[in-house]
């Protein structure tokens, strides 16, 4: 018997064990600090009451013979993608609720979805880089080319006419970065994908914290129906982290190889996936009603809240920076150029707060480090207040 040696292949990730190990012995040996943690990416805020009451309804239905139900279809229930294509309609792009396949998070379908693509494909990523789109691919031996997101292009990278890949993940507003790319950047990407007959496979897993017009969906550009795939959560759209739902959406026009990738697609969830429970879809449906959208709107303006103060402080300070604007996230260019991890510690010791390295999303997140807005308004705005201090 014989393993898949492409694991051997993966990178070892130590990025959240390094900080939780320099953390904890921080701790240790200072037990009277109060660290405050700003690199968390998970939500802190609990979930709306609509989703709360839908859950419960659906499980008093499940309690009941007349309205029991037993495993759902692998694409989702109808009223949950017709649900999911309203919601496009509201921001003005055409999506069927027939080209909605729903999931238990954006994680599984971005990593899945290569099981519809040769091995033999060459797979462009972003650099730094949400790590799951690297991981998955190298599992699967692909080979993988890098375009670099800096402070040159605003950290939103563009195409390199040098390099033809097969398969192009984007990721906007980006994880970790926070950038999310203007109409005429996606219409670049879409035009050189549609060039190289590659499909980009789209992030969207934050589109709900974009308050200016950028694009919230890559369908939003021309082209895109040919050349993309969509996956979106309601991970941060509506605090399912610990739920779990999400979807991703294949134009029905897409066509590679003579197959249609929809269809693919259904037959490799119908294989190995047999879809989410009745009552997480009926919470995932509450989220798009309008008072749904009210209520996990307000959650969301919470953590806008939180990185409007990152961002004053950053401009205060005279740090550079990018997201904090349609992002949770805020990434920054570390203080008196100092290393990411030098940054970590100086703040760790200094300040008492925990941030994320850029280095471990990348070499081009070397000299960077991430903010998240995730933490409570009055923690955000003590740890923004000792980071002033501890730079005076
Ligand atoms: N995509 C990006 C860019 C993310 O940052 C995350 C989670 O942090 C996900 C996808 C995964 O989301 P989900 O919880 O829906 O699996």
């Amino acid at each position: 018997m014989k393993i898949n040696r492409n694991f051997d292949n993966l990178v070892e990730s130590y990025l959240f064990a390094e900080v939780a190990d320099r953390t904890e012995k921080y701790a240790a040996a200072n037990p009277d600090k109060k660290i405050i943690r700003m690199g968390i990416g998970d939500v802190t805020l609990p979930l709306a009451p609509v989703v709360v009451e839908a859950i419960k309804k659906a499980a008093d239905e499940m309690g009941k013979a007349e309205t029991f139900k037993g495993y759902p279809s692998y694409e989702g229930y109808e009223f949950l993608r017709k649900a999911i294509s309203g919601y496009y309609a509201s921001f003005g792009v055409l999506v069927g609720a027939d080209e909605v396949y729903v999931n238990d998070g954006a994680k599984s379908d971005c990593g899945n979805i290569g099981d519809i693509f040769s091995t033999d494909s060459t797979v462009l990523v972003t650099d730094p880089v949400y790590p799951v789109y690297v991981d998955t691919n190298i599992m699967a031996g692909r080979k993988i080319v890098i375009a670099p997101s800096t402070k040159e292009n605003s950290f939103c990278a563009t195409p390199d006419e040098t390099i033809h890949p097969d398969v192009i993940y984007l990721c906007s507003p980006n994880n970790p970065t926070g950038a999310a790319y203007t109409k005429e950047q996606l219409e670049q990407w879409v035009e050189y994908a549609i060039k190289n007959d590659a499909i980009i496979l789209y992030d969207s897993a934050y589109e709900a914290f974009i308050s200016d017009d950028k694009p919230r969906s890559i369908f939003a550009i021309v082209g895109a129906r040919q050349c993309a795939i969509e996956f979106c959560s309601l991970s941060k759209t509506a605090g399912f982290t610990g739920l779990r739902c999400g979807y991703t959406v294949i134009p029905k026009e897409m066509e590679r190889d003579g197959h249609s990738i929809g269809k693919l697609w259904y037959r490799r969830q119908s294989s190995k996936f047999n879809g989410v429970s009745y009552p997480v879809q009926r919470a995932a449906e509450a989220v798009f009603s309008p008072e749904g959208r009210r209520q996990t709107r307000e959650n969301i303006e919470y953590y806008k809240r939180n990185a409007s103060l990152i961002m004053q402080t950053m401009d205060a300070l005279g740090i550079e920076y990018t997201g904090g604007k349609n992002s949770p996230y805020i990434w920054i260019s570390c203080p008196n150029n100092m290393g990411s991890w030098e940054f970590f510690d100086f703040l760790l010791e200094k300040a008492n707060v925990v941030a994320t390295p850029g280095e471990g999303f990348g070499e081009c997140g070397k000299g960077c480090m991430r903010f998240t807005s995730f933490a409570s308004y009055e923690a955000t705005k003590e740890a923004m207040q000792r980071l002033t201090e501890s730079l005076k």
